[in-house]
């Protein structure tokens, strides 16, 4: 089965409404020429409406940052599922380093958060990675399975078989490091091969796993050429548009 390219923008807290239109039209007349990848950014809750104007009938998709357990009520600041659904979104990242690092979530909240997305038909974008002391402990691959099972949790097979997962070594984000390509396809080989043996084998080959960890125009190639990473989730390159143009001509 093949799996579609996907690059997916993880626009993090920059860009209010004015700077959020104004770089959604940039990517509306740089991406046109990409049909064969996908396309996903996720802006701050604030300007989602914007992009979500500006991006009408382009193919680029909408994800949320992250969202709250329950569908409404006193959960001052929080900003649920089902309202980013009706904002426009179809997708949402969850799990992402910052929010488990920052904000506290745990693998338990992070699996309700899968399952609000659900809930909410949302497509979850399931984020884990080690941390370099994981990684360095020799634990690098009990951390991802725990990861990946805890925050699948209570989903039935066939929803399993439509989130995606990005696939994030905490030390690679943000800071300039990347993964070698055989490091990252390594953890690709091994999240499919988990799920190759906890779930029926169709679900395996039909999960789309991104990488993200500082990918750029200049290491994009590479990283997404390996068998088992089917796309990118870009943090700092994705606010400009040449450079997330740039990812997208390296890879095609
Ligand atoms: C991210 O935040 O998901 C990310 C991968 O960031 P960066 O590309 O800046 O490392």
């Amino acid at each position: 089965m093949s799996r579609r390219t996907l690059i997916a923008g993880n626009w993090k807290m920059n860009l209010g409404p004015v700077g959020a239109e104004k770089l959604s039209m940039q990517l509306k007349s740089s991406l046109l020429d990409y049909q064969s990848v996908d396309f996903i950014v996720a802006p701050p809750f604030i300007s989602i409406p914007a992009v979500v104007q500006k991006l009408k009938h382009t193919g680029i998709l909408i994800a949320g940052q992250d969202l709250e357990r329950a569908v409404s009520g006193a959960f001052t600041g929080g900003i649920s599922g089902e309202m980013l659904r009706e904002a426009g979104a179809t997708h949402v990242l969850v799990g992402h380093s910052e929010r488990r690092n920052i904000f506290g979530d745990t693998d338990e909240i992070v699996n309700a958060k899968v399952l609000a997305g659900f809930r909410a038909g949302l497509i979850p974008i399931l984020c884990i990675g080690e941390t370099l002391q994981q990684r360095d402990s020799g634990e690098l691959e009990v951390v991802i399975a725990a990861q990946l099972s805890k925050g699948t949790s209570g989903l039935q097979a066939d929803q399993i078989a439509t989130i995606i997962v990005a696939y994030e070594p905490v030390w690679a984000i943000g800071t300039g490091r990347t993964a070698s390509p055989d490091q990252a396809q390594h953890v690709h080989r091994f999240i499919r091969t988990w799920l190759s043996d906890n779930l029926p084998s169709y679900v395996a080959q039909k999960v789309q796993i991104l990488y993200g960890g500082s990918v750029k125009p200049e290491n994009a190639r590479d990283l997404l050429s390996q068998p088992d990473i089917d796309g990118a989730l870009v943090g700092g390159a994705s606010l400009n548009a040449q450079d997330f143009k740039g990812i997208a001509e390296a890879i095609q």
